[in-house]
């Protein structure tokens, strides 16, 4: 459920209509609902109310703006961090260090020195290499870091190829088959307090067996590791959980998951970490575009080209993604088009034979369900800038990202003056 809805004709983002954050603030706009954010925030929480020991850290990856996580951090979240960058962003944002946790298989030594400064609560170490050199690190501090070991599982997530993460040939975690041996070898290393086992199996799940089967192996590896006499007392169970992208689509429901989740890890007796991504903010944003001009097409239908391209919203480009597309203020009558963006590829295109709202130059739409993995993944191709983002409370919003324009990134770049 989500707080985009229209009313008396016009789409809103909760009590502000479409047209007014476009007006003031241009297009193409991502805008986000704080009351979808914190609703999620809160169907999630409440749906691991039963289990006591636990973190629920918001994977900053899927939506890493500052005002988002500060409303995660007003919902007693933590945060699952990538990189450095995203490290000092939880930061930023007043989550506090002990509730921060460092995944990712390529944390550079800088990077494990950061969250080692830092005092973050967790590193989910992908690697025996990175074990060792993250050990070694902690030891010269004088302290020990807290640790869990990320197992591949080799299970299928059933989901798009490049958001799989928990099948063998992945690059991530170590296989279940070593991962006795190495959890051996690096729970002796004086610089680690190697505490328990992570997983994640990928994004944008639409089905909770893979999950289960998942803990399942997990929990078997559990009770090994306990009988080879280590005290496993942290479970991370990762994130994955999908969203519907069209209207009418049915996902499994956080409760649903939360009483898997109950079921599966019944007699683990310990604290359980949670990374919800997607299943948070994805429903929490549109991304606002304008309609540039509809072009008739070929023999196809026509091209409604909008001002939004593959740079602000790169899923439909990247994994062949579907958004709803939507008239801000729809008359009620309906075409097929191919959705369009102006970049010089054909990868830059929306959706195909699309049946839709029917647009007209200067029409405002939005693509639904933006709100994660999309303006994180912007970029500045075709020398576009990068767009902004907005912020909507009840009947007021805020420019939470500044859009930064091509004149600014082209001022970051110089010619050497061998070259003049
Ligand atoms: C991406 C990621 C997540 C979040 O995934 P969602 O599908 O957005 O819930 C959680 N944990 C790790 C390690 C990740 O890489």
């Amino acid at each position: 459920m989500d707080y985009f809805a229209l009313k008396d004709g016009v789409l809103h983002a909760e009590d502000v209509p479409l047209w007014r954050i476009a007006e003031e603030v241009g297009t193409p706009v991502y805008v986000y609902s704080r009351a979808t954010l914190e609703r999620h925030a809160r169907v999630f929480n409440e749906a691991l109310k039963p289990i006591e020991r636990k973190l629920i850290a918001f994977a900053v990856k899927s939506n890493p703006n500052l005002a988002v996580l500060k409303i995660m951090q007003r919902e007693g979240f933590g945060a699952d961090v990538v990189s450095g960058g995203e490290l000092v962003r939880a930061l930023a944002a007043g989550i506090a260090p002990e509730m921060i946790v460092f995944s990712g298989v390529g944390k550079t030594r800088s990077e494990l020195e950061l969250g080692l400064e830092k005092g973050i609560g967790q590193f989910n170490i992908e690697s025996r290499e990175e074990g060792r050199e993250l050990a070694e690190l902690a030891e010269a501090r004088g302290i020990r870091a807290p640790a869990c070991l990320r197992i591949n599982p080799d299970v299928d997530a059933g989901t798009h190829e490049k958001i799989s993460t928990g099948k063998a040939e992945n690059k991530f975690g170590i296989p279940l088959m070593r991962a006795r041996e190495v959890y051996a070898e690096l729970a002796q290393l004086e610089g680690l307090d190697l505490r328990g086992v992570a997983v994640h199996i990928g994004s944008q799940l639409g089905d909770l067996e893979p999950l289960e089967t998942a803990f399942a192996k997990l929990g078997k590896l559990i009770a090994d590791l306990r009988a080879a006499g280590h005290a496993i007392t942290h479970v991370d169970l990762g994130g994955g959980l999908g969203v519907p992208y069209k209207a009418g689509e049915v996902f499994p429901s956080p409760a649903e998951y939360g009483a898997m989740v109950s079921r599966a890890t019944r007699d683990w007796d310990v604290h359980l970490t949670f990374e919800p991504g997607r299943v948070i903010a994805g429903n929490a944003g549109v991304l606002l575009t304008r309609v540039v001009r509809v072009k008739r097409g070929g023999n196809g239908p026509p091209f409604v080209i909008v001002d939004a391209a593959m740079n602000d919203l790169a899923r439909p480009a990247l994994y062949g993604a579907w958004h709803d597309f939507v008239a801000v203020k729809p008359t009620g009558e309906y075409m097929t088009a191919n959705i369009v963006g102006p970049i010089c590829e054909t990868g830059d295109t929306f959706a195909r034979d699309r049946h839709c709202d029917a647009l007209q130059s200067g029409d405002l739409a939005v693509f639904r369900t933006a709100g994660a993995y999309g303006a994180t993944m912007a970029s500045s191709y075709n020398s576009r800038g990068f767009v902004a983002e907005v912020l909507v409370d009840g009947d007021r919003f805020a420019v939470v990202a500044d859009r930064i324009a091509a004149q600014a990134i082209m001022d970051a770049e110089r010619v050497p003056e061998w070259l003049e």
